[in-house]
């Protein structure tokens, strides 16, 4: 048997018409960069988020440099993030010659831990200009923790909401529960449509989240390089736009996005049920991934976004053999990602700064992610945990 870590093709068959139509009407439209489409799409995803509006832009690393120059995030500004994250929410802060300054990760979620946050500010806030949080994997990160410090401190949020399209975080007032969107939590939530996240487009693609309605303003400026009026550049921007027939991709794809990560909660649940067969969790040999929101959520199924498994990531005992066998296999696996923001070759020739962060530096020897996308059958996922378990029998842990 095959497994993929991803199938695209699996996802499109069934709305292949549906989106090749809605190709050919901007191909004979002429409307290729922004526009009505566009303008449709930024508007449905805002209102999916619980956002007041959305910016279209080329790339969830555009996403997040639009943002951080729209807050004026310049030389000599620091950015707090997590050093366990995708490449760009470190780049990004580069590029505009900040300094990220690395707070370490919750060893469960591995999401930024608050409490971390909270010490870098303790010893110092002058030059910090934003918190970024990254909603990694899917699930988000303490926003209740975090909003409280970006309010105590006058600081504010970004999302690096990625791998989050429609993740819902539990807010709590006494006894009631309100479900609330990754993105509508700081000032701009930063998405990416890579064709690998959940909400996939057919090309590079990203879109800005905002609550603010002049943020949006100053965003939608900087996307056409600064030019308000057309020509009349008083601030820098760049060329961020988003393209047409993206935006009628990802707006077909929208529609069945619920039912895509209703298809991933069901897997996961189901890898649960397999792993628990096996002993390999209670031996310690496999740590799943902690749906930790999964206990307010009145219907695992069929209720709140609660995880949106982008990835589902497990912990293993010897996880470059176990990858190399599962790989040998024809099961897709992936090591997201191995090397923490703060070892990167880049980072290290321009930076002496040291940094202790534990948690960051354990994840990245020990995840590994395996195939988790909606449209796997139990064959697939019982065949992939009785690969992992054969793997630890063969080397006489199980
Ligand atoms: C995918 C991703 C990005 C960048 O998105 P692109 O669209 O590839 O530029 C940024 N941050 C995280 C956490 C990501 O997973």
């Amino acid at each position: 048997m095959k497994v993929p870590l991803l199938d695209l093709q699996a996802q499109l068959a069934p709305i292949r018409d549906e989106i090749v139509q809605e190709i050919t009407r901007v191909v004979d439209s002429s409307m290729y960069i922004l526009g009505p489409d566009v303008q449709r799409f930024e508007e449905n995803i805002a209102s999916y988020c619980g956002a007041t509006a959305g910016i279209g832009v080329a790339s969830g690393t555009d996403a997040l440099l639009c943002a951080f120059m729209g807050l004026g995030i310049g030389p000599g500004d620091k950015v707090i993030t997590s050093s366990y994250s995708f490449f760009a929410t470190m780049g990004s802060i580069l590029r505009l010659g900040a300094e990220p300054v690395f707070a370490d990760i919750d060893p469960v979620t591995y999401n930024i831990d608050p409490a971390r946050i909270r010490e870098i500010l303790e010893a110092g806030s002058d030059d910090v200009k934003a918190i970024v949080p990254v909603h990694l994997y899917g699930q988000c990160a303490d926003m209740t923790e975090i909003m409280a410090i970006s309010e105590e401190y006058g600081i504010p949020v970004v999302e690096d909401a990625a791998q989050a399209i429609g993740s819902c975080f539990p807010v709590k007032t006494g006894d009631t529960v309100s479900w609330q969107r990754a993105g509508s939590f700081g000032v701009a939530g930063c998405f990416s449509f890579f064709p690998s996240k959940n909400l996939g487009g057919m090309g590079d693609a990203g879109l800005i989240t905002v609550q603010d309605e002049d943020f949006a303003e100053t965003l939608n400026v900087l996307r056409v390089h600064g030019g308000k009026p057309k020509y009349y550049h008083d601030v820098l921007g760049g060329n961020f736009r988003i393209d047409a027939m993206q935006a009628v991709i990802l707006d077909v794809k929208l529609k069945y996005l619920p039912d895509w990560h209703r298809g991933r909660r069901q897997n996961a649940m189901t890898y649960e049920g397999l792993f628990a067969k096996t002993g390999l969790v209670e031996k310690g040999l496999v740590t799943l991934p902690a749906a930790v929101y999964r206990a307010d959520a009145d219907d695992p199924i069929q209720g709140a976004d609660y995880h949106i498994y982008n990835q589902f990531v497990i912990r293993a005992t010897d996880r470059d053999a176990l990858q190399r066998y599962l790989l040998e296999q024809n099961i897709g696996v992936e090591v997201y990602y191995p090397v923490p923001l703060h070892k990167q070759g880049c980072y290290l020739q321009q930076s002496s700064a040291e940094w202790s962060l534990p948690e960051t530096e354990k994840a990245a020897l020990e995840t590994l992610a395996l195939p988790i996308y909606a449209e796997l059958t139990p064959e697939m996922l019982a065949y992939v945990v009785e690969k992992i378990a054969e793997f630890y029998k063969t080397k006489g842990l199980l």
